[in-house]
């Protein structure tokens, strides 16, 4: 069979969360491109896999890109995981999909952890239609696209890191008011697991009275 590319999710948190398919992938290729090869490697020694690990991350993709996808073409099988869910979601993997197709490669994603499913079911908020932003930027267009965001009919979801969460918090109630319910989902499927679905004003009063946030967060907010 000719080489692929393999683009495998992995645990958020709980490592029960590996899916029995990928772990076998991972044990079959015979290259891994990881985010962070510390991570990957603190993963596959969990689960007794001594498959080789290269970097793959948002420094090296473009420079990599066409080693890598010549070296599937050559014969070598790879799988593409990043530090937690699914590579290609707010992670690396989209360039990488996109050579592989380009040039005919079979490109198989399997299904596994996302951060914002979970998110996304578990808040509580319409998830018929939804529209998954991830990280918004941190400066020069972030108002722009707060502003579309605040005007959608369906619900959204957010990528933010714990330390910018109130500020987020903040500006989303300046753009959307209030009163708009949302939903901060921080840490799934670790220890700390907590959803919490409540009004931007109340979210801010709750979160804001904290010394500091921690962990990982998912914001989802209700449409228009
Ligand atoms: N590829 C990942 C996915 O499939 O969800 C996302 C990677 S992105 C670099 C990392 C962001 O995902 C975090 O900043 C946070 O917003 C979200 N995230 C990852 N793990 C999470 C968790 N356990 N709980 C809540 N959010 C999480």
């Amino acid at each position: 069979m000719t080489a692929r590319l393999y683009i495998v999710p992995t645990p958020l948190g709980n490592l029960e969360d590996i899916t029995l398919r990928a772990l076998r992938v991972l044990g079959e290729v015979q290259l891994i491109l990881a985010e962070d090869t510390r991570v990957t490697h603190k993963l596959l020694q969990h689960f007794q896999i001594a498959t080789p690990v290269k970097a793959y991350h948002a420094f090296n993709e473009h420079q990599s890109v066409d080693h890598f996808v010549a070296q599937i073409e050559a014969g070598t099988n790879i799988a593409l995981v990043s530090d937690a869910g699914t590579p290609g979601i707010s992670d690396p993997g989209f360039l990488l999909v996109r050579a592989c197709r380009e040039k005919g490669i079979v490109t198989e994603c399997l299904p596994g952890p996302t951060a914002f499913v979970p998110a996304l079911v578990a808040s509580g908020l319409p998830c018929d239609k939804f529209f998954f932003e991830g990280f918004l930027p941190h400066k020069k267009g972030r108002q722009t696209r707060l502003k579309i965001l605040s005007e959608l009919n369906h619900t959204f979801i957010l990528y933010e890191s714990p330390h910018r969460l109130v500020k987020c918090l903040e500006q989303l109630a300046e753009h959307c008011g209030p009163e708009r319910l949302a939903c901060v989902a921080r840490e799934l499927t670790k220890i700390h697991e907590e959803v919490r679905t409540d009004t931007l004003a109340d979210l801010i009063a709750h979160y804001g009275s904290q010394a500091k946030v921690r962990g990982e967060i998912v914001v989802v907010v209700s449409g228009r």
